[in-house]
């Protein structure tokens, strides 16, 4: 694929549309409540208002259409880290490990759920970055500020270890080990974001991974473009690495690139340098797709020459 446009659009859309799905699934929980509670949009009306009956008779509706309301309630929810949809689990790999480290054991559901995103990264490489996490369009956003701001305010662009990310995930095990998985909506951008929604949505109230959220928007605009996501977040870290030698990958057509250019190294947000065919932790975002002045990128099969 060529169109580094169309998957900028879709990386966006996609996003949002899982911000929507975290906001659906927090009120889903809400939907479960009632239900529990009330089981009538009358008794929801004099209990909670007339606003909520709305909520409660389209909730109801809505999850109609895929069979018992409540038994389809029950089937689908979950926080970001382990999601079930009509059924079917989505486990993040480092909740699994996570849960592995203080547990020793999985479940089978809880395991299963990892064939999905370990598959997509095997295929597609760190694709959850730029196409699912919703944390990453935060910090998309603060990267498009950190631009405009630059114009005016001098803003440095830090560099550090790959490996400070993997000290993050050995530190959170053992955080989680000793305190609970609790930690992880701290220190995951994603799982940060999911809980400030749930919690404001569900509860009505402030998450403390509000507080986490600021402090990496914090770093991305100070530090560096997207620098949670290059050197912070472990689950950017284990994906990347899972997906290093992914089926799928940027391409690069040697004769058409000019040697006089470096447009697609300076606008990668995860400082991978297409031009030299790096591939290692490439979200297939399609940004040097678009600035490629020859368009000699692409995204296609791994040529058998590119190893990393
Ligand atoms: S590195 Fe982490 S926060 Fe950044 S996009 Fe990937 S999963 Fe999301
Ligand atoms: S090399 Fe960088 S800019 Fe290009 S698709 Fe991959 S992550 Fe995006
Ligand atoms: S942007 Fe295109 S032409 Fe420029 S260095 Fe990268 S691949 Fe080569």
């Amino acid at each position: 694929m060529k169109s580094g446009k169309t998957l900028l659009i879709l990386s966006i859309l996609s996003r949002f549309s899982v911000i929507g799905l975290l906001c659906a699934l927090a009120m889903l929980t809400e939907y479960q409540n009632l239900k529990k509670a009330y089981n009538h949009p009358r008794l929801v009306e004099l209990s909670s208002g007339r606003a909520m009956r709305v909520f409660y008779e389209t909730a109801d509706s809505f999850f109609s259409l895929f069979g018992d309301p409540a038994e389809t309630a029950r089937r689908s929810g979950g926080m970001t880290w382990s999601i079930r949809l009509m059924g079917a689990p989505f486990t993040d790999p480092v909740a699994a490990l996570s849960v592995l480290a203080k547990s020793r054991h999985w479940e089978l559901g809880f395991a299963l759920g990892l064939v999905a995103p370990i598959g997509m990264a095997l295929v597609f490489g760190r694709v959850f970055c730029s196409y699912i996490c919703p944390a990453s369009l935060l910090f998309f956003a603060i990267a498009r500020l950190r631009n405009v701001l630059g114009r005016y305010l001098y803003f440095p662009d830090f560099s550090i270890p790959g490996g400070f990310a993997w000290g993050i995930l050995f530190g959170g095990l053992v955080a989680a080990v000793w305190i609970g998985h609790g930690i992880w909506s701290l220190v995951l951008p994603y799982f940060a974001l999911g809980q400030t929604l749930f919690q404001g949505i569900a509860f009505g109230t402030l998450s403390i991974s509000l507080g986490s959220l600021i402090v990496f928007s914090i770093l991305d605009l100070c530090l560096g473009r997207q620098f949670t996501c290059r050197y912070v977040c472990p689950t950017g870290r284990l994906l990347g690495f899972i997906g290093r030698r992914s089926l799928i990958s940027i391409r690069r057509e040697a004769p058409l690139c000019l040697a006089s250019c470096q447009s697609c190294a300076d606008v990668c947000p995860m400082k991978v340098n297409p031009k030299m065919d790096e591939t290692v932790d490439c979200s297939l975002c399609g940004e040097c797709l678009v600035i490629c002045p020859t368009n000699c990128l692409s995204i296609g099969l791994r040529p058998k020459k590119i190893l990393s």
